[in-house]
């Protein structure tokens, strides 16, 4: 039987099968997948998994197969930094919550979150949240932000959770694909994932359910089903969107506009900083790519010590 995993704790996973049932499900054997990973934990949030419902069990089975990932993002294990683990898999775009005030959501955050999404070759939309609170410098601030990031190419929404403003839009954007929800804490994620949620599957921040005793369930990425048709994964405590090695050289691929530059330049290994006939550079200075994507750019580049091999 085909299920989709919608919560892993590393020993234990809830699955949903295609037929609609959850099952409380364990590994049988080991598995190894994407071999460049040292996981201890090989089952992730979004993976399609083969099931066997036990016998005489109460809705429990074993999981005896995992079906290849279309992508998976990763972070370090919080014990073994060494160590990467999976966060969550096959997911069709990435939904950033934002905020302008209380708290203020900074650009560079926002940029390193799309830098790491473009090299997973993620979509991402950009929500921006608590707009009931927003008086004339975050209503002109948000509309830099809109113009801004829709030319590059992202989707951004205005939203209120407290009012409802633009939920119904951000539902329809959410529709029949399995977005990954980040965010600092504070800026309404819980909020919103309960405005899109169906009023009995309300997320709680508490522990719940079968042996979660003692977890704290705030630790797992975990999946919930949209009231319309689709599916939102939570990052709890997810702050970077994964990590990804980087190379200096190909930071800029990930700034989406930079990109007809990057080929100008004089220089083929350019980094765009201070080197001679920079066509990226030129496009900063005539206002074709926005300052601040460029300052943020400039300030991850800084950030990525490579190791010499
Ligand atoms: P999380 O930490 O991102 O999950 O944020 P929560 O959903 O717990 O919200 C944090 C605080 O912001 C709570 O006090 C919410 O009531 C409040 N909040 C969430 N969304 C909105 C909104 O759209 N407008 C306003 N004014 N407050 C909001
Ligand atoms: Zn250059």
């Amino acid at each position: 039987m085909q299920a989709t995993v919608y919560k892993s704790t590393g020993s234990w996973y809830v699955v949903k099968s295609t037929t609609g049932e959850f099952f409380k499900a364990r590994m049988k054997g080991i598995f190894k997948k994407d071999g460049d990973i040292t996981s201890t934990n090989p089952i992730a949030v979004g993976d399609t998994v083969a099931i066997v419902p036990e016998e005489g069990g109460d809705h429990t089975a074993m999981i005896t197969e995992i079906a290849d990932r279309h992508n998976y993002i990763v972070r370090s294990s919080p014990h073994r930094k060494h160590q990467k683990h999976i966060v969550a898999a096959n997911m069709d775009q990435a939904l950033l919550i934002c905020t302008l005030k209380e708290p203020r959501t900074s650009q560079g955050f926002i940029d390193r979150f799309l830098v790491t999404a473009a090299a997973y070759h993620i979509p991402v939309i950009l929500a921006f949240n608590k707009m009931d609170l927003y008086k004339e410098k975050q209503v002109e601030q948000f509309a830099e932000y809109e113009q801004l990031y829709t030319e590059i190419g992202y989707q951004v929404i205005l939203t209120s959770a407290t009012t409802g403003y633009g939920v119904p839009e951000l539902g329809t954007l959410l529709h029949n694909k399995t977005t990954l929800m980040s965010g600092h804490s504070g800026v309404g994620k819980s909020s919103l994932i309960n405005a899109l949620l169906p009023d009995q599957q309300l997320r709680t921040k508490a522990v719940s359910g079968w042996s979660g005793k003692g977890l704290h369930t705030t630790t797992f990425a975990e999946m919930f089903d949209l009231k319309e048709g689709g599916r939102i994964i939570d990052t709890p405590g997810l702050r970077e969107f994964g990590i990804v090695d980087i190379p200096k050289a190909e930071l800029s691929h990930y700034f989406l506009e930079m990109q007809p530059y990057i080929s100008e330049c004089q220089f083929n290994n350019c980094l765009h900083i201070n080197e001679p006939g920079c066509a990226v550079k030129e496009a900063v200075n005539e206002g074709k790519i926005n300052v601040e994507r460029y300052v943020s750019y400039a300030t991850i580049l800084e950030t990525i010590t490579e190791e010499e091999y």
